[in-house]
């Protein structure tokens, strides 16, 4: 007779679900396709870039996806039921999984110059004599690349610096008043009176939180704040899927800002498809990161900051410092910069030894000699790699 263990042990062989091929032959050992197609992998002492694939899913998140992947359901019921288990954690009115921050702006802004018109939906990007606003408001200071986004519905971005040219700004065209979180210390309007002054003015407001968490708190302070719509990006420090983040607010911006996504057609965003498992998993990653303890995460990253800068700064010419970025991605971030009249590398060298070492590692450069460090990417156990080659690759060079 069969124990629980083995019992247990020989369920687990047995495939859970249904095959869809009825005459399946038994699954092949599982091919490395990362290894098969020749990809380099590293360690990520750099953070949460897009170029390096953000961040990496935790098992809870990959479980969430895989479990998703085994049924058919409607893509909408998939986004209603996830986006109010997402607002009622976020005290939003309501949410919805996007392809990312950039996609939330893109999208929310839509619904913004819609509302639930389904022929102006379709006539986005084109605003001219559709009676839709065409105009977005931001600090100069807040000014990034990333307002493509907001240009993508048709918008023009109109910038302003005082509060007095913010309120000359404000017409019948202003469709949003946009603020970058990030860069809040950049312009001379701060949240609150951002808020107040276009609630007094009646324009809807945005705030873009993409890399802004943690603190976890950030998550509802926005929408508690008064902003009608917050993005923020799923693939960074939540550990979701890298093409996933949230578009969250009130709920008839969030209804509209739908009738531009997927399943439907003739919108702007057809192409900003977000599946089942991602939506699924962004929800597992959200839940998680909610749940975690904050203090004890950090805690791991300050001990391996200091494991590395220990093993750095025991060479000599080699100086560290560590920072805190306070607005966005905050967490322990270790410069290490070097004196070139003792240590003969440059930044671009340095980086270039520790990518072709092996392991392969990825660290930011930091001006000409020097870079950056920030170990929230790390696997457990990496710092320890990280800070001995790093010594080693400086060491080597020194005069
Ligand atoms: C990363 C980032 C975005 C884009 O977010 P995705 O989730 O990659 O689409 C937008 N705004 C800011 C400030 C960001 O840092």
């Amino acid at each position: 007779m069969l124990n629980r263990r083995q019992v247990i042990k020989k369920l687990s062989v047995v495939p859970l679900i249904g095959s869809l091929e009825s005459n399946a032959a038994p699954p092949a050992p599982p091919i490395d396709w990362v290894k098969d197609l020749g990809i380099r992998t590293f360690i990520n002492a750099a953070g949460t870039y897009t170029s390096m694939t953000g961040s990496l899913m935790p098992d809870e998140v990959m479980l969430a996806i895989r479990n998703a992947s085994t049924s058919f359901m409607m893509l909408d019921d998939v986004q209603t039921k996830v986006g109010e288990r997402i607002a009622s954690i976020t005290h939003a009115e309501a949410a919805v999984v996007t392809a990312g921050c950039f996609s939330a702006l893109t999208l929310g802004l839509a619904g913004v110059l819609t509302g639930t018109d389904q022929a102006k939906v379709e006539a986005l990007p084109h605003l001219e004599g559709t009676g839709m606003k065409s105009e977005v408001i931001m600090q100069k200071g807040h000014s990034i690349g990333y307002s493509h986004a907001l240009t993508n519905t048709g918008c023009r971005i109109i910038y302003i610096e005082t509060r007095e040219e913010l309120e000359k700004a404000i017409s019948e065209r202003t469709a949003l008043m946009w603020f970058l979180n990030i860069q809040s210390d950049k312009g001379q309007i701060g949240h609150e009176e951002w808020v107040t002054i276009a609630k007094k003015k009646g324009i809807p407001t945005m705030i873009d939180i993409a890399a802004d968490v943690p603190p976890v708190e950030n998550l509802w302070r926005f929408n508690d704040m008064g902003f009608d719509l917050v993005c923020v990006s799923g693939g960074k420090a939540m550990r979701g899927p890298q093409s996933a983040g949230i578009l969250m607010g009130k709920k008839h911006l969030i209804e509209a800002a739908r009738l531009s996504m997927p399943p439907r057609g003739s919108t702007i965003g057809r192409g900003m498809k977000v599946n089942k498992e991602e939506i699924i998993g962004m929800y597992a990653a959200l839940d998680r990161f909610v749940k975690l303890d904050q203090k004890k995460e950090w805690q791991i990253w300050e001990q391996r900051t200091a494991t590395i800068e220990n093993a750095a700064k025991s060479v000599s010419g080699v100086t560290t410092k560590v920072t805190h970025p306070p607005l966005g991605n905050h967490t322990p971030t270790l410069n290490v910069a070097w004196d070139s009249s003792k240590i003969r590398l440059d930044t671009k060298g340095l980086l270039e030894k520790l990518r072709n070492g092996e392991p392969s590692i990825e660290v930011m450069g930091a001006g000409p000699a020097a870079i950056n460090i920030t170990t929230w990417m790390l696997k457990s156990g990496e710092e320890k790699i990280v800070a001995s080659r790093l010594k080693e690759v400086l060491s080597q060079a020194a005069r």
